[in-house]
């Protein structure tokens, strides 16, 4: 038997009416907040992704899918191709692209959309995944540098996430400095880590050659007392860095959202500076993250773009999914009407008044001629039907319906006319 692939997986019924019902709200949340949708392609230049995710990190070191798309023609030369890991890379070049930057404003967009990484499947962890996610992009002129982008985009989640219907979720912030910073703490890690690398995991080991920062990634328990007691980034930040988290921090205190600083958390990619942050769930188990993100003021430079300072997150929506499961009390999407055409002839009268119920906005599904009443009344049952409404042969010709309420077993008469305002109660 065919099966999907490992660490993919078929998203069904009743879950991907959740699934609809958080996109929805979503889309609502964004629009309010003046975001708008982009679109861009599953498959990228695998490039794209060496030059802004970074060469080092476990995203492109060793979760990409890529290929060598062959050359078609002999005027043609091969293309190294990779599915989107993620997709702010393809945002900021699709900004670059069709210049996005010209009005000299703020872009605000979102997505959402597939990414895909090769990671060791595990509850919350797919190869596979989507992700929710918006950037708020533009010249520093139209404010993009400002502290108030990060508050207002912290703000922001926490409202989305309580609107989605998440209950204690938690905030971890940080800042991971600009470029210069981090070669200061770059080489005070490098300092600190040389007397203490070789009792470290292998990961770690080369983490501290090729991108010291990554150790602070490190799960591995037996190496977390060393890391423990390595410098803290805080205290590398020059003056303007730390007057810019200063800044966001007394915001968000102003506003009242709630967060705790996090300094070990420094995130999986290379182009992050700055803010950094992830929102938590305990109802996630080990993959707690739902979402994740941060400022990124040098990647449009690094993609030959203009200077376009910007800010983003991501959020997990499988893992959002999963955090308002372990919830429970999920209502599944509701039939409110199940038609049962009775005897000979009446599923084409059956089908008519289906027709006017549902462009009457009533949600409703249908049995069949075929079927005795009994079966009718199982079937409108798992449905999960609020009310039967029996079409059979004196309901045509007296106009008027036989209308069961299944919860609690009363049956009245209605009306052809008046069934869609009944039963949309
Ligand atoms: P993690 O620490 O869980 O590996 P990450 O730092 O790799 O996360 P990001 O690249 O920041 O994650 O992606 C943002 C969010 O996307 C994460 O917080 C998580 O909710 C989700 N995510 C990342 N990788 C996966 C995956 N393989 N399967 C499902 N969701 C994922
Ligand atoms: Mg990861």
């Amino acid at each position: 038997m065919l099966k999907a692939v490992r660490g993919t997986r078929d998203l069904l019924p009743p879950d991907t009416d959740l699934w609809n019902r958080v996109e929805a709200k979503v889309r609502d949340v964004l629009a309010r907040y003046n975001y708008h949708e982009i679109r861009t392609p599953v498959f990228e230049d695998t490039q794209l992704f060496s030059r802004s995710v970074g060469e080092e990190t476990d995203i492109v070191s060793k979760e990409m899918f890529t290929w060598e798309d062959r050359a078609r023609a002999e005027s043609e030369k091969a293309q190294s191709l990779t599915l989107r890991p993620e997709n702010t890379a393809g945002v900021v070049r699709a900004y670059i692209e069709h210049g996005l930057y010209k009005p000299g404003t703020l872009q605000k967009l979102y997505y959402i959309g597939p990414q895909f990484r090769r990671e060791r499947p595990q509850k919350g962890r797919y190869r596979q995944f989507y992700q929710i996610g918006a950037e708020i992009i533009g010249p520093p002129s139209a404010g993009s540098e400002s502290p108030a982008r990060d508050a207002e985009v912290l703000e922001m989640l926490a409202t989305l996430l309580d609107e989605v219907g998440l209950r204690a979720w938690k905030l971890e912030l940080n800042s991971v400095g600009c470029a210069e910073d981090r070669l200061r703490y770059d080489k005070a890690l490098r300092e600190a880590l040389r007397p203490v690398v070789g009792q470290m995991c292998a990961d770690c080991q080369r983490r501290a050659e090729t991108n010291p920062l990554r150790v602070l990634d490190c799960k591995v328990l037996e190496d977390q007392p060393i890391i423990e007691k390595l410098p803290r980034i805080s205290q590398y930040l020059d003056e303007a860095c730390r007057g810019h988290f200063a800044a966001v921090r007394m915001m968000l205190d102003e506003i009242g959202v709630t967060y705790s600083i996090n300094e070990r958390m420094v995130r999986g990619l290379d182009y992050y500076t700055r803010t950094t942050f992830e929102f938590t769930h305990g109802g996630l188990g080990a993959q707690s993250a739902v979402l994740g993100g941060g400022r990124y003021d040098g990647l449009s430079e690094a993609l030959d773009g203009p200077k376009a300072p910007g800010i983003g997150f991501a959020i997990g929506e499988d893992r959002l999914i999963l955090a308002l499961q372990s919830q429970g009390g999920q209502p599944a999407g509701r039939v409110q009407a199940f038609v049962a055409p009775l005897g000979a002839g009446m599923n084409r009268h059956a089908l008519k008044i289906a027709r006017e119920l549902r462009r009457a906005g009533v949600t409703a599904d249908m049995g069949d001629e075929e079927f005795r009443l009994k079966k009718s009344f199982e079937l409108a049952e798992k449905a999960g039907a609020s009310y039967i409404v029996i079409v059979g042969e004196n309901e045509v010709a007296a106009d008027k319906f036989a209308v069961k309420d299944l919860a609690s077993g009363e049956q009245v008469s209605v009306p052809r006319a008046e069934l869609p305002e009944f039963l949309r109660k």
